[in-house]
């Protein structure tokens, strides 16, 4: 079991992040967020892949004017992007948002800082404060030379502490590097220097398959460890499968279940079945299903049985065209490999109807 660090608990919205609230996975729109159409058919599509929270850029005027509308027709908290116009963060509290990523210590002067965070206070937002090893300030740079953990975490303290001095708490802080040593050193020293929610993520991690592989090091070892409250894997493709990632990553560590965990054997001669292509289908088909439950698919008898055993719905390939179903554990019934999937899908279907 993994013993979780205690952090305090903050609301982004109507979803709790920290202390002992589930970890929750998030992802970023890549649409102009002035097309509140395309934006929405985004956040609908992280919506129904499980996202608990999206956020949105809002480099301009535009893109808080259309933020209101995004607000209300989301079922999730929306997290507004704003970097240093402050403007655009109180537009953006004014229009909704549930959290703004701002560094205060970006904003100017003192009285832009206060009118910021009267805003968050105004309008219920909590705040991210994103520290990014690629944009420390300079006189951090100057004083440690690269970047390096050290420099990250004085880089966030400095932000918290100028919150803190307007009597603000409601922040979480994420200190990313595209570096998975450096990211996992400077978040287990954050850790340790202060007890806000921590935003985990590995940035810039890359493409679909370098990048999941870079955030299960990092943030596998961070969340291992009990670190990390709210979890966004940055890839450079299609948002959705960030979702997916952190879900994944979350589910192999135990730390949240969602939808069908399917065990699958990477088949071999003895295969009874073709299990690539069927697991393929059955992951497309059973995408639909946000209950937590098992499924086996197992090409021979080698381990087919004893993989079953520990799922709710399995199937175990025979020899002459057919193969074995396992519900709860125990064999049930016979089934021809032809028209296997939707059998399959159907049995899935009806368990995850009755949890
Ligand atoms: S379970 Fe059977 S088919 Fe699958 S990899 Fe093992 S031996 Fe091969």
């Amino acid at each position: 079991m993994i013993q979780r660090r205690k952090s305090r608990q903050i609301m982004v919205g109507k979803v709790a992040v920290g202390g002992d609230a589930p970890i929750t996975v998030q992802s970023m729109t890549n649409t102009k967020t002035h097309d509140v159409e395309g934006t929405m058919a985004q956040i609908r599509a992280l919506e129904e892949a499980g996202a608990d929270i999206v956020r949105v850029s809002c480099p301009d005027v535009e893109s808080t004017q259309a933020l209101k509308a995004i607000v209300q027709q989301s079922n999730v908290p929306i997290v507004a992007d704003i970097h240093f116009h402050y403007k655009r963060a109180i537009e953006a509290a004014q229009a909704g948002a549930a959290c703004l990523r701002i560094n205060p210590g970006n904003i100017g002067s003192a009285a832009r800082v206060r009118e910021v965070v009267q805003a968050a206070k105004d309008y219920g937002c909590s705040m991210r404060i994103g520290v990014n090893a690629g944009s420390l300030e300079k006189d951090l740079m100057e004083k440690y030379g690269e970047p390096c953990p050290e420099a990250m975490v004085e880089s966030a303290l400095f932000h918290a502490n100028i919150l803190r001095d307007h009597d603000f708490h409601e922040f979480k802080i994420s200190v990313k590097a595209s570096d998975v040593f450096l990211t996992v050193a400077a978040y287990t020293a954050l850790a340790d220097a202060i007890d806000c929610p921590l935003h985990i993520g590995v940035t810039e991690a890359g493409p679909l398959r370098n990048g999941t592989i870079k955030s299960a090091i990092g943030l596998g070892n961070l969340l291992w460890a009990g670190i990390g409250d709210t979890v966004r894997v940055s890839l450079a493709a299609d948002p959705v499968e960030e979702i997916k990632v952190g879900f994944d990553l979350l589910k192999s560590l135990g730390l949240r279940h969602r939808g069908v965990n399917i065990i699958a054997c990477p088949s071999c001669a003895r295969q009874g079945f073709n299990v690539i292509d069927t697991v393929a289908k059955l992951e497309e088909r059973l995408a639909h299903i946000a209950k937590p439950m098992s499924l086996s698919i197992i090409g021979c008898v080698v381990n087919g049985p004893g993989e079953a055993l520990y799922t709710d719905v399995g199937f175990t390939g025979g020899g002459a065209g057919s193969g074995m179903v396992y519900l709860g554990g125990k064999p049930d019934h016979k089934l021809s490999n032809d028209g296997m999937i939707d059998h399959i899908v159907e049995l899935v279907e009806a368990h995850a109807a009755k949890l």
